[in-house]
């Protein structure tokens, strides 16, 4: 007898996430969008269940949240847990469809605290979501010790000649905090 391959991986936020996200708010301007993922981040980080990073996906034209994600990469065991990665996934089955693209509540918002890894910018272009909102910057998650990989300001311009409109830099102060904050408690570093 062979080994088992029938694998499975859940994918899954904290319980406690539950609690700040509330079907009955909408956040229609790209702050209030980049709030809410800087707030999870941040909590994130104070609750001991990840890293620094938070991401959630909206409808753009009433505001509504779809889907939310923090940081799993430690907690769920795989490098590719990251906040963008849960929360698109998440997204896709909300909607139950593998892309966002043409579909019923679209075009869809991703507002991720961190402008994304490689990885990352790879599963927005597949996403389907329209819109990009990044806060902290590249180099404010490489000067914690993060590694991004290889992203290039071509991968930006290509994701916007795909149609996905890219915005950085929101709140960049307020997400550059949670960085902080993260560096000063002394959470682990985890590149693959
Ligand atoms: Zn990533």
């Amino acid at each position: 007898m062979g080994p088992d391959f029938r694998q499975t991986m859940e994918v899954n936020n904290p319980e406690w996430v539950q609690d700040f996200l509330d079907a009955s708010i909408s956040y229609p301007s790209d702050q209030d969008k980049m709030r809410l993922a800087i707030v999870l981040a941040r909590e994130n980080v104070m609750r001991g269940t990840g890293g620094p990073f938070g991401a959630a996906v909206f409808e753009e034209s009433t505001g509504a949240l779809v889907s939310a994600g923090v940081n799993g990469v430690v907690r769920l065991g795989t490098g590719t847990a990251h906040a963008e990665v849960v929360a698109i996934m998440l997204a896709h089955g909300t909607v139950g469809c593998h892309t966002l693209r043409g579909v019923p509540g679209g075009p869809f918002t991703l507002a991720s605290s961190c402008d994304p890894c490689a990885m990352c910018l790879g599963a927005v272009l597949w996403s389907g979501v329209s819109r990009l909102l990044c806060g902290a910057s590249r180099d404010d998650a490489s000067a914690l010790g993060f590694d991004e990989g290889p992203v290039f300001e071509a991968s930006y311009d290509y994701l916007k000649s795909r149609g996905v409109a890219v915005v950085r830099g929101l709140l960049r102060g307020e997400a550059q905090e949670v960085l902080r904050r993260y560096r000063d408690l002394g959470g682990p570093i985890y590149n693959g």
